[in-house]
């Protein structure tokens, strides 16, 4: 097995020993995108131990330009990113344990999805979910990666609980989302990710082999203009998650609806957090209406041009519509509150 990594264990900075400490790891991935898939395919042919790969969407055509792990099959067979990116990776690397859950990562579900992770990698596109992994890192003193990427830039830090500043530190509250873009809206070179997701399992790796790093620093890339800055860090004496208040995680708050941005797309989630046997909802929807389903999924028309997805975990996707109190009722009338 050594063989197989011969070619970085020979670089001294990791070595035999190096090799021996990313196996015994574990490590979550928060969101198989463009970042997550970088990230994943890194660390899983570096011979990390354990990954699990966090996810909520399915695949689509639009992704496939940046989501490395990702192919026009994935799409005719209308894979969660969770599951195409688990079997992908199993192809790549046997070796490795690969645990792909196509979950919403929410106050509700964040603690179980990284319990027994040594670290979790942000591959992320929004702000709620990474003050969440911030929240969650502190309370379990579990080290974070972050990552970002938008339009030809992105930015990356690693946070590390009692040693380094965290990321409301750096940013107390998140920026109104119309300042910062969306990949809907500033759109995203493909490469960006790719670099920003390097650089995140270049840092994985560090940590994981124990190479302590002396401060921290925010790494932030422009590829069009061709600059890499790196900007140091430093506490912030107001920052509540430092202080142990842990806003995010303890927010009651808990989103029904969250309408996907510029996907034409509302997430319903069951706030009861029930599981949803899907054999069983098929066979009450199939009564009145086609309906398509396997392990992870199931699909059917709400109505005449809204389409549900239903999840096992109770989740539900409502295409074609940006209205949440509609997708809310069609929820509550086919799946039930
Ligand atoms: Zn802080």
């Amino acid at each position: 097995m050594m063989d197989r990594y011969s070619r970085q264990t020979v670089f001294p900075g990791l070595g035999e020993e190096g090799q021996r400490k990313l196996s015994n790891s574990h490590v979550a991935i928060i969101g198989c995108g463009g970042l997550g898939s970088t990230i994943a395919t890194s660390l899983v042919r570096a011979g990390i131990g354990k990954v699990r790969v966090i996810d909520r969407d399915f695949v689509e055509y639009r992704n496939l330009h940046r989501q490395i792990l990702f192919d026009e099959n994935d799409i005719k067979n209308e894979l969660p990113k969770a599951i195409a990116a688990e079997w992908r990776l199993r192809k790549i690397n046997s070796s490795v344990e690969i645990e792909g859950i196509v979950a919403d990562v929410n106050q509700g579900s964040i603690e179980g999805v990284v319990s027994g992770v040594d670290l979790i990698m942000d591959g992320l596109d929004n702000y709620e979910g990474r003050y969440l992994i911030n929240d969650v890192s502190l309370k379990h003193g579990i080290p974070w990666v972050y990552g970002a990427a938008i339009a030809a830039s992105g930015m990356t830090a690693t946070f590390i609980p009692g040693k380094t500043p965290c990321f409301r530190c750096l940013s107390l509250n998140a920026p109104e989302s119309d300042v910062v873009g969306t990949c809907d809206t500033a759109g995203i070179l493909g490469p960006v990710p790719f670099i920003i997701g390097s650089l995140q399992s270049t840092a994985a790796i560090k940590l994981l082999t124990g190479v302590a790093e002396t401060e921290q620093y925010l790494t932030v890339i422009d590829i069009w203009q061709g600059t890499f800055q790196r900007l140091k860090t430093g506490y912030r004496k107001d920052c509540p998650a430092c202080q142990g208040k842990y806003e995010y995680l303890e927010s009651k708050a808990g989103v029904e609806t969250t309408s996907l941005c510029g996907q034409d797309v509302v997430q319903v989630l069951s706030t009861g957090s029930s599981k949803v046997a899907l054999d069983e909802l098929a066979k009450r929807l199939a009564q009145t209406r086609e309906v398509v389903y396997n392990d992870f999924m199931l699909r059917f028309m709400a109505d005449e041009e809204r389409e549900m997805i239903v999840f096992p975990d109770g989740r539900a996707l409502v295409r074609n519509t940006s209205d949440e109190s509609l997708a809310k009722a069609l929820y509550a009338k086919y799946v039930g509150m």
